[in-house]
Parts: structure tokens; C-alpha cells; sequence
């Protein structure tokens, strides 16, 4: 009971099983997957993905992904 409670934020936190979702084609990168086109094995966070990781899709740099919140 009373767990402590995380005040909304707006800085969402990129945890290891965080997913993330292109801004521009909305494209999901979800860690429990990975991401074929880049031969990403599953369970590779997105803070572990290679610096030129872009989006699978429309090639959107990392920045350019937003934290989905579930
Ligand atoms: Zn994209």
C-alpha cells in the first residue's frame, strides 16, 4: 500500500524495456523486438542501439523518437 509515487514528470526516463516511437512516421522501437532492418537482436535497450541507428523506416536520427508511455 502507498508506494511511493512518481510526480509527473516531463522528462520521461528510457529504461531498458522502454519503447519508443518515431515522431515523424511513428514507427515503434520496442526493445522486446529489436529491429530487423538494423539485424537489432531483441532485448537491446534503445540507449544501446549503434550511435548511427536511424529509424527503420523513414531514417529519422535517434533524437527524433519519443518515450511511449504505457
Ligand atoms: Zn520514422
Amino acid at each position: 500500500m502507498g508506494g511511493a509515487e512518481t510526480p509527473a514528470g516531463r522528462q520521461a526516463t528510457i529504461r531498458p524495456a522502454t519503447r519508443l516511437e518515431c515522431k515523424i512516421c511513428w514507427t515503434v522501437y520496442d526493445p522486446a523486438v529489436g529491429d530487423e532492418v538494423w539485424q537489432i537482436p531483441p532485448g537491446t535497450p534503445f540507449a544501446d542501439l549503434p550511435a548511427h541507428w536511424t529509424c527503420p523506416n523513414c531514417s529519422a536520427e535517434k533524437q527524433s523518437f519519443l518515450v511511449l508511455d504505457d
